[in-house]
């Protein structure tokens, strides 16, 4: 579903935040990328995007070459690619459902279909009733929910989520998890870039850790911090 051969990034200035990375991850798949500020996981997700340009290597997205991909095709890229950020980028002057259709008005969709796939949306993150709510009216995890939904309206094949419990606490965070989990359940392959270890430790899922822009540990069933790693009891 994604797959990166050799990537290496550098930035203009010189600084490498991708080292010769190789990643496949199926379809279906649930994966954390791990790793300190400045690893380079914030990048690894704007290639994929496309919002960056790889320095070296090949980047397929859902079958395609996207290192070839002209800037035309690129929007289209995106409609496969739901994104979820730390900070919820709702729309304040529209309410819930609107923030949550906006993207299939833009195609435009016919309203009944528009409001069957809102509503479908909300109750999958568990906000069938906040639809006409603000996002100021609504804690942060409610807006995090929302932004989730309005990712997954369109159903992607593929969501990517960077840091996404970032300003939620603990307790918030689980319930995100769980809408991802869920997400992630209807076949969806989730991505996620995190620093955060309960979550990670909770979820049990494929982890990949970075570290200065190379890949150092890619475990199947994993925890934020190696087990096996040197100099541990
Ligand atoms: P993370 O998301 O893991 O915190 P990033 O991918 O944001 O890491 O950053 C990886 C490295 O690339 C860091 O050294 C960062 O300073 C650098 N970097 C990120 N974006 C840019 C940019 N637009 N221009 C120059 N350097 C950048
Ligand atoms: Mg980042």
């Amino acid at each position: 579903m994604i797959l990166l051969e050799g990537v290496t990034k550098v930035f203009e200035g010189g600084t490498v935040a991708l080292r010769d990375i190789d990643l496949d991850i199926k379809k279906g798949e649930f994966l954390f990328v791990v790793g300190p500020s400045g690893s380079g996981k914030t990048t690894l997700i704007s290639l994929v995007l496309r919002e960056l340009r790889v320095t070296r290597g090949k980047i397929w997205v859902a079958g395609k070459d996207i290192t070839k991909m002209p800037t035309w095709k690129v929007p289209h890229l995106r409609r496969s690619v739901g994104t979820v950020f730390q900070d919820y980028k709702l729309l304040p002057s529209r309410t819930v459902a609107e923030n949550v259709g906006f993207a299939l008005e833009v195609l435009g969709r016919p309203r009944s279909v528009i409001d069957r796939q809102v509503q479908q949306v909300l109750e999958l993150v568990g906000l069938q009733t906040k639809g006409d709510r603000y996002p100021r009216q609504l804690s942060g995890g409610e807006q995090q929910r929302v932004s989730v939904a309005r990712a997954f309206v369109n159903r992607p094949p593929i969501l990517l989520a960077d840091e996404p419990t970032g300003n939620l606490d603990p307790a918030t965070s689980v319930g995100i998890m769980r809408v991802l989990d869920r997400v992630n359940r209807t076949g969806t392959t989730v991505l996620m870039a995190t620093h955060d270890h309960a979550i990670v430790d909770a979820m049990r899922r494929r982890v990949v850790q970075l570290e200065r822009g190379k890949i150092i540990r890619d475990e199947t069933r994993g925890t934020y911090e190696s087990i096996n790693r040197v100099g541990d009891s």
